[in-house]
């Protein structure tokens, strides 16, 4: 029996499952490093990766994903999960590892396909915010960590008191988001010192300041 997946890919071609990884925690906490270094160890074993982000993610480079640190991986800059879709589609046979930075700009669909790309034999590697600025969970974070094979959840460190954060906390007003850098507008924050940010416009929390390249 066979089944072609969205991919147009035949499953029956590849009966080894692949895996899900999701790197998850708040701002400052060494996701994209993570990340980074988990893609950097596949490339130095020979297999072949790509890694996407999204464009509303703007902070360091449009074509790479970048740590606070300042390390970096080429990336494919995408709008959406269909956008994704077209670019690794056609790649797809020839793609072992598939990287993903701030998956929580993505909708949704990003579950059914990750779980689709494991089906085909595929590792996919997913960093990306698993609470809101409200300290909500943020899809589609907490359903990719549940289906993952592993699943990391880094905390950072509170910038107001030290403890372990496993908050990001949203400063000021959003007119500010123009003119301040990521360091400047959040800050990680522990359970204790963490403020909920509470805006009208929801949409609001998708957003990261345009900044620096
Ligand atoms: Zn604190």
């Amino acid at each position: 029996m066979s089944q072609t997946l969205s991919s147009g890919c035949d499953l029956s071609n590849h009966s080894t499952p692949g895996r899900i990884e999701v790197i998850a925690g708040p701002m400052f906490s060494g996701k994209s490093e993570e990340l980074i270094r988990r893609l950097k160890g596949a490339q130095i074993a020979k297999r072949r990766v790509l890694c996407f982000k999204s464009n509303l993610d703007a902070r360091y480079h449009r074509t790479a994903i970048a740590s606070h640190n300042s390390q970096t991986l080429d990336a494919q800059t995408v709008a959406n999960v269909e956008g994704l879709k077209s670019v690794l589609f056609p790649l797809i046979d020839g793609i072992e590892v598939i990287g993903i930075d701030e998956a929580q700009f993505f909708d949704p669909s990003l579950v059914p396909l990750s779980l689709e790309l494991m089906q085909l034999g595929k590792r996919i590697v997913i960093a990306g915010l698993d609470t809101t600025f409200s300290g909500d969970p943020f899809p589609p974070i907490p359903d990719l960590m549940a289906v993952a094979d592993e699943v990391v959840k880094l905390s950072a460190v509170c910038m107001q008191c030290g403890a372990p954060a496993v908050h990001t906390q949203r400063l000021g007003s959003s007119q500010s988001l123009v003119l301040v850098g990521a360091a400047g507008l959040y800050e990680a924050r522990c359970r204790a010192c963490f403020r909920p940010y509470v805006d009208e416009n929801a949409s609001e929390q998708l957003e990261l300041p345009a900044v620096v390249s």
